[in-house]
């Protein structure tokens, strides 16, 4: 399967990615994972990133797509892959979508994580990482950064809801509740979501 998880940060995207795409058995593939990781290694794209990265901001649209381009490459992502903070702009969902194409594929499923603002910032100040044995806060966690993360969530990720609705591939659940909750309800929306291209017109 190829899913897409759609979600303001602090919704559990993250969370829920590692244990849909276990379930699923395909990779899960997060772009801010990857750009922490070239962070941490000091790699050229890592020090491109980090400057948008710690102001909360997208990095820009032409080296993520490439990155993604390149991870969506690797053999492990062939059969399918579950995408966790990409695409975040209209932009990257239009070149998502004509690269699938290329590779003669498409997605199958966007899955988007409702959570209230409210509690988004307050989970988002509480989160700490583990780092080294020590709890640490992620710098884009600090307050003022969380409230332009979100700002920018609204203004550049929020339309690709409407986006991939015409497109009917979005299904949106609810995102508050225990962790093995909202697993069951997203794991039921695939299901739902598979059933119903089966019987849909493209069936076979
Ligand atoms: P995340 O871990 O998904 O919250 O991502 C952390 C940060 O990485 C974001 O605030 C952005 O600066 C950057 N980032 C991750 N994914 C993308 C993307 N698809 N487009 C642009 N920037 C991204």
């Amino acid at each position: 399967m190829r899913v897409v998880l759609l979600g303001p940060p602090g919704a559990g995207k993250g969370t829920q990615a590692q244990i849909i795409a276990g379930q699923l058995g395909v990779p899960a593939i997060s772009t801010g994972d990857i750009f922490r990781a070239n962070v941490s290694g000091q790699t050229e794209l890592g020090m491109k990133a980090k400057t948008y990265m710690d102001a909360g901001d997208l990095v820009p649209d032409e080296i993520t797509v490439a990155m993604v381009r390149d991870r969506l490459a690797e053999t492990d992502a062939k059969g399918g892959f579950l995408l966790d903070g990409f695409p975040r702009t209209i932009a990257q969902a239009e070149q998502l979508r004509d690269s699938l194409g290329e590779l003669g594929h498409r997605l199958d499923c966007v899955l988007e994580l409702v959570v209230d603002e409210d509690e988004l910032v307050r989970r988002l100040s509480g989160r700490r990482m583990l780092v080294d044995g020590e709890w640490v806060q992620r710098e884009d966690d600090k307050p003022e950064t969380v409230r332009h993360r979100l700002q920018v969530y609204r203004e550049q990720t929020a339309p690709l809801s409407g986006f991939y609705d015409s497109a009917g591939l979005l299904s949106r659940i609810d995102a508050i509740g225990a962790v093995d909750e909202v697993t069951q309800r997203a794991i039921a929306a695939l299901e739902q979501s598979a059933a119903g291209r089966s019987d849909g017109p493209d069936a076979g």
